[in-house]
């Protein structure tokens, strides 16, 4: 598809992960419309690219040096790069070696997405989002969040010059508010749970004609925050660690980080792939549970707000993904995630938000026993705010 700027994107069509049916990229193209209004998995479509195309071009475009610009090709459309002064991305990868010790790992390498301009790797999703409200001439977006993707499309918005609408659960904390309202967000408190804002954001969306920031409803959102996994493997100069953990909720990030290494090994810019876990909280694992094949055990309360979510609309993509993978699905307990939180904080120097140091905990449980032994691993701390930890 042909940018209407100097960025040139391989975009070909989208297809749905559900039904296979393709259909052409429109800038405000959602779910599948074959799928609509069946029971089950929501038809979420997945872009597909013209790779030849993107070998060929990635990297050689004069202007692609900066930010997530330089992979335009694997992205979607975006408005002229020189515009974007809010940058997510190029966050650090830094390597852990006393937890490494530790886990008995040959090395443990952590991927540090802290770093982005909300503290967040929603901010990835954001920036694509933003990008192509402003190619398709909108000015409102709207999101339901458990926080992070509100905090980041507030942030984005108040770049931009454009409105935002965010739909949050009613237990959101203070302090997330409190960032909302810094940002100048308008602000829909549910009565109920991120389940149920989803749906309350999804209804006003569609009768308002806001733009939509939720990541598993538009497929061009998953396209930012795969570009995590083409970070990871530049800065390991084309290495890939054996195994890659992120927690899941949705299910958006992690099948973005597991596309993202598939790309890259698609133009030869590695020639593995990571086992990919996803991890989940002991409380609300329904993931989890499909993986095995099992009931979902419903809900229990949990404290890992940004992956407290019951009915997950990604679920297809990351089970997909995850299997494709040969990799696995675990829950952890809040309790094991606090204890992984003060570890990252005391053995590798960062601080992350609950929900992230979920990936750490995982990977104590993998590696028991010196099961991992010899083998390398990479954390995707997805988040934190320092003032969010206790
Ligand atoms: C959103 C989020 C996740 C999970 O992402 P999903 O796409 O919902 O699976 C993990 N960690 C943090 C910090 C998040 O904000
Ligand atoms: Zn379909």
């Amino acid at each position: 598809m042909k940018s209407p700027t100097d960025v040139s994107s391989s975009l070909v069509e989208l297809e749905c992960l559900r039904c296979g049916s393709r259909q052409a990229p429109a800038l405000d193209a959602y779910l599948c419309k074959q799928c609509a209004g069946l029971p089950g998995d929501p038809g979420v479509l997945d872009a597909r690219y013209d790779y030849a195309a993107a070998k060929a071009s990635l990297g050689s475009e004069t202007a692609a040096s900066a930010g997530l610009g330089r992979y335009a090709a694997l992205l979607p459309p975006l408005p002229e790069r020189g515009a974007w002064a809010l940058q997510p991305g190029d966050t650090p990868l830094f390597e852990a070696p006393r937890l490494a010790a530790e886990l008995g790992l040959a090395r443990l390498w952590i991927k540090d997405e802290t770093r982005n301009p909300t503290r967040c790797l929603k901010d990835r999703a954001t920036f694509v989002a933003v990008g192509m409200a402003k190619l398709a001439g909108r000015d409102t977006l709207y999101c339901a969040s458990a926080g992070n993707a509100a905090i980041s499309l507030a942030a984005f918005c108040a770049w931009g010059g454009m409105r935002c609408h965010v739909f949050v659960p009613r237990r959101v904390t203070p302090k997330r508010l409190s960032w909302l309202r810094a940002y100048g967000a308008t602000i829909h408190i549910s009565e109920g749970d991120y389940d149920a804002a989803y749906d309350e954001a999804e209804a006003a969306g569609r009768a308002e004609g806001w733009y939509s920031r939720n990541c598993a409803l538009n497929p061009y959102l998953v396209e930012g925050k795969k570009t995590l996994a083409f970070e990871v493997v530049e800065q390991l100069g084309g290495e890939v660690p054996d195994w890659v953990l992120a927690p899941v909720g949705d299910g958006c990030t992690l099948s973005a980080i597991g596309k993202g290494f598939r790309e890259m090994r698609e133009i030869g810019r590695s020639d593995r792939l990571p086992r990919l876990a996803g991890v989940q909280a002991e409380g609300i694992q329904p993931v989890v549970a499909r993986f095995a094949g099992e009931p979902d055990p419903g809900q229990r309360p949990t404290r890992a707000a940004s992956i407290a979510i019951g009915r997950p609309r990604n679920a297809l993509r990351v089970l997909r993904e995850v299997r494709h993978s040969e990799g696995t699905f675990l829950a952890v307990p809040d309790r094991a995630m606090r204890s992984a939180q003060r570890t990252l904080a005391t053995h590798a120097g960062l601080v992350a938000e609950l929900t992230s140091a979920a990936s750490l905990a995982a990977l104590e449980r993998l590696a028991k026993d010196g099961r991992l032994r010899g083998q390398t691993a990479l954390l995707v701390i997805t988040g934190g705010r320092a003032e969010e930890i206790g």
